[in-house]
C-alpha cells in the first residue's frame, strides 16, 4: 500500500513549506508596517551576515576583534527585536522559521536519514486519501452556492442566508488560523442545511494546505474504534488520534449501545487532552444530544467546541421541486 505513496509525502511537505513560507512573509509585512525599528534590524542583520561570511576574502587589519566585534552587534539586533516583538504583544519567535517538525524542518528527512514524522505522514496520507478523494472533487468553496439560502426570516430565527454567511467566514477564518489555534468546531441543525457541504468544503481546504484530514461518518467511526479496540489495529489508532483534523459527520446516526458511548467519549477526550481538532456535524437538535448522550459527552462538545447552528429550508428537497416544476 505505502509505496506509492511516498511521493505524495514529499509534495505534501512541499506544500508545508510553501504554507508556511507565506504565513511568515505576512507576518513581516504585517510587524514591519506597526513596528518600522524592526525592519530596520532585519536589514542590519543581514548585512551583518554578510559581512561576516565575506570577511575571509578581504583583508582586515585586527580580524579577531573585528569578527567578534560583528558577532556581538547581531546578537544585541537579535535581542533588541525579541524585546521589542514581546513589547507589542508578539511571541519572541513570531518572525523566526515556522516549521511544524523542527527537527528535519518539514523536509522528512535529517541528512539521508527519514525523519520519524515521515513515516507517520505516510501512514496518515494512506487513510487519508482512501477515504476523501471522491467527495472533494465535488465540495468546495468555489461551489459553495449561497443563493440556495433563504434572504428572509426563517420561523422564528433569522435570515437563513445571513447566518451561513456568518458561518462561512469564521470557517475560513478557522482554516486562515488552522496551524496557531486548537480551536473545534460543532454544527449541528436540521437535515440539507450545509452542514457537510461545508465540512467537506474546510477539508479540502486544508488538505491542500498539507495538513491530514480524517473524514467519517460516526457509524465508519465506531467501526475504526472497534477495528482498535479489538484487532489491536495501533496504525489506525494513531491515524485516528494524530491527524490534524478528525472530521466526524452525521452524529447520532451511529448505533446507541454501551460500547459506542464509552468509546466515543475516550476519544473525545484523548483528542480534547492533546489538543487535537475535530469538526463534529450531526441534525439532532440540542436537546436530542442531550437525551441520546450522557452529560459528560455533551459537556465535552458544548464546553470545548465552537457551537455553530445551521437553519433554513431543506436544500436537497428544494432543489428536487425545482427539478420536478
Ligand atoms: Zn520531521
Amino acid at each position: 500500500m505505502i509505496k506509492g505513496y511516498q511521493e505524495k509525502v514529499l509534495n505534501l511537505y512541499d506544500k508545508k513549506r510553501k504554507n508556511n513560507t507565506e504565513l511568515l512573509k505576512n507576518r513581516k509585512t504585517e510587524i514591519y508596517s506597526k513596528v518600522p525599528r524592526i525592519k530596520q534590524i532585519d536589514t542590519t542583520i543581514t548585512k551583518s551576515f554578510i559581512d561576516l561570511s565575506t570577511s575571509a576574502f578581504k583583508e582586515i587589519p585586527n580580524r579577531e576583534s573585528y569578527l567578534s566585534d560583528l558577532k556581538a552587534k547581531i546578537t544585541d539586533l537579535k535581542v533588541e527585536k525579541s524585546e521589542l516583538l514581546v513589547q507589542y504583544g508578539y511571541p519572541m519567535d513570531y518572525l523566526n522559521e515556522i516549521y511544524e517538525c523542527k527537527k528535519c524542518g518539514d523536509t522528512g528527512y535529517i541528512g539521508a536519514k527519514r525523519c520519524e514524522c515521515f513515516n507517520k505522514t505516510l501512514v496518515m496520507l494512506y487513510y487519508v486519501t482512501s477515504e476523501l478523494k471522491d467527495i472533494l472533487l465535488s465540495n468546495n468553496f468555489s461551489k459553495f452556492r449561497l443563493d440556495y439560502f433563504e434572504n428572509h426570516r426563517f420561523n422564528d430565527m433569522g435570515s437563513p442566508r445571513k447566518n451561513i454567511e456568518k458561518i462561512l467566514y469564521k470557517s475560513k477564518e478557522y482554516i486562515r488560523d488552522f496551524s496557531s489555534s486548537d480551536e473545534n468546531l460543532f454544527f449541528y441543525g436540521s437535515a440539507g442545511t450545509g452542514k457537510t457541504f461545508l465540512t467537506n468544503c474546510i477539508a479540502k481546504e486544508l488538505l491542500d494546505k498539507g495538513y491530514l484530514v480524517i473524514y467519517k461518518t460516526s457509524d465508519e467511526l465506531i467501526e475504526s474504534l472497534k477495528e482498535i479496540r479489538f484487532d489491536k489495529d495501533k496504525v489506525l489508532e494513531d491515524a485516528i488520534i494524530n491527524c490534524d483534523l478528525l472530521i466526524i459527520d452525521d452524529l447520532g446516526t451511529e448505533s446507541d449501545t454501551d460500547f459506542t458511548r464509552s468509546e466515543l467519549y475516550n476519544l473525545l477526550n484523548k483528542k480534547i487532552l492533546t489538543n487535537k481538532k475535530m469538526i463534529i456535524s450531526t441534525n439532532f437538535s440540542l436537546e436530542e444530544l442531550m437525551n441520546r448522550y450522557s452529560e459528560r459527552i455533551t459537556s465535552r462538545l458544548f464546553g470545548n467546541f465552537t457551537v455553530h447552528k445551521f437553519y433554513g429550508e431543506d436544500i436537497r428537497i428544494k432543489l428536487n421541486l425545482k427539478r420536478i416544476h
